[in-house]
């Protein structure tokens, strides 16, 4: 079995199908099966652009604005990537976008801490053996872009400080990046770096290497799509010798039509450019994909080869948020594949 990580998934796009009939029952929603909830969580083939991608958020929202369905759907999602094979995974989610009926942000983060807990208490509890590794998590907590959420924003960042070490890894800034350029949330990165919050930024992906630079300038130790970097060429080098790692996310990129199919998809440029880039989920629902999957296509498309999967498996090690130790037992566990 394949040892993965997956260092960009969002929480809102990757509830487990299983999870929102769960939820919905709960919660006294009428029943749908599979099919009928396709279109609500999930793009088409044929996804038309951006907006649409976006819609497929809404719908799950709605099921993400209480305590128990959070820590709910953080364990489940966490059970569904251990079976996949990850031994090491990030999650992140807008803790502002889950206080609709009242939580705090804080509460937000208390309960996927909670479902974080949950899991590896269980996972602890039963005998990992060489070929089920552990898988260890970790939460990033993305503030928003956006216009009047400024304070919600500082919020999320001292939100992360204090949970930092405690189930939370670092911030992040989600959103769309086109409307809301990075340089507008100077405020959020000043604080983060003020508090010690480690983070990445969300950029290079509706807008171009502009967006990229700033994120660097503001501090950012990696870099969530990225993918436009190769737009400058000295972009690309100074992202190379500086090490910043790439949270590259094919599947995603080519629903919101930033590449035309998967031959075109730049994973093989980057590696070759020295950069440390890193194949990720975006949104397992939204997407319709897998970790595994993901290599799967590049496989199929580009014929990645075994070499640059475990290449970019060892980048993805050096770029975690965690400390030293878990990135030595993540090489140790890739070098035995
Ligand atoms: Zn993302």
């Amino acid at each position: 079995m394949k040892r993965l990580i997956d260092l960009h998934v969002h929480l809102d796009g990757s509830l487990p199908y299983e999870t929102v009939h769960k939820l919905m029952k709960k919660e006294g929603l009428p029943a749908k099966t599979d099919t009928e909830l396709y279109p609500l969580l999930s793009v088409p083939e044929d996804c038309r652009d951006l907006n649409e991608y976006l819609e497929k958020f809404d719908f799950p929202l709605q099921l993400m604005q209480s305590a128990g369905n959070i820590e709910q759907i953080v364990y489940d999602l966490l059970t569904v990537q251990r079976a996949e094979g990850l031994v090491y995974t990030e999650i992140r989610f807008a803790p502002q976008l889950h206080c609709q009926q009242g939580l705090t942000q804080a509460a937000v983060v208390e309960a996927a801490v909670a479902g974080l807990r949950r899991f590896e208490k269980e996972q602890y509890s039963c005998t990992c053996t060489e070929t089920t590794p552990e898988l260890h998590a970790g939460l990033i907590l993305c503030a928003m872009r956006g216009a009047g959420n400024e304070e919600a924003n500082l919020e999320t960042v001292r939100v992360a400080a204090k949970y930092l070490g405690k189930g939370v890894v670092a911030l992040d800034l989600a959103g769309a990046e086109a409307l809301f350029p990075t340089r507008d949330f100077e405020d959020v990165f000043s604080l983060a770096r003020e508090l010690e919050v480690p983070f990445t930024i969300h950029a290079g992906e509706a807008a171009g290497p502009d967006s990229i630079r700033t994120a660097l300038a503001f501090g950012a130790r990696r870099i969530g799509h990225g993918v436009r970097a190769l737009e400058d060429a000295a972009l690309v080098k100074e992202l190379a010798e500086k090490q910043i790692p790439l949270e590259c996310c094919p599947t995603s990129n080519l629903n919101t039509k930033m590449f035309p199919d998967m031959a075109h998809y730049p994973i093989r440029a980057l590696l070759e450019a020295g950069v440390k880039a890193t194949v990720n989920t975006d949104n397992m629902t939204v997407s319709d994909t897998t970790e595994s999957k993901e290599f799967v296509k590049l496989e199929q498309a580009i014929g990645l080869t075994a070499a640059e999967e475990k290449q970019l498996l060892l980048n993805a090690a050096d770029a975690i948020f965690g400390g030293e130790d878990e990135k030595a037992r993540l090489r140790k566990l890739i070098a035995e594949m």
